[in-house]
């Protein structure tokens, strides 16, 4: 049987990461959490995940700190990163793509967008009715 996708949410809001968690584990995917930015790296590093959605806003290190270093390490730098963020002020679009991340969401999260941007990575991902 083949692997289900594994996706990282790193989110320290538990309200954010549960609606995130649902809408993805709805496609087939399978997700696991990291809610501190300290933890993210190590989490990564043991599970190895396919892709990642990063807040930027977390306790510990910043995701977009955590995005520079995982895009800096020939280990990680192949696994996508979506930043998920609510500060949509100008320019952070751009720090999040400078940052190495390959798409950028902001929050509220919007079901339909976040549904699409798991579907660029994995294009065989079922949309739930
Ligand atoms: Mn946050």
């Amino acid at each position: 049987m083949k692997q289900l996708p594994r996706v990282l949410v790193a989110e320290d809001n538990d309200l954010n990461y549960e609606l995130v968690e649902f809408i993805l584990s709805s496609m087939g995917l399978a997700v696991s959490r990291a809610a501190r930015g300290d933890q993210v790296l190590d989490i990564v590093s043991a599970d190895r995940p396919d892709l990642i959605f990063m807040d930027i806003q977390l306790p510990g290190v910043d995701g977009l700190e955590l995005t520079r270093q995982l895009k800096a390490d020939p280990h990680t730098a192949s696994i996508p990163i979506v930043a998920l963020t609510a500060l949509a002020m100008v320019g952070d679009r751009e720090r999040a793509l400078d940052a190495g991340c390959d798409g950028y969401l902001t929050k509220p999260v919007v079901t339909t967008d976040l549904r699409e941007s798991a579907r660029r990575f994995f294009p065989e991902l079922a949309i739930p009715q």
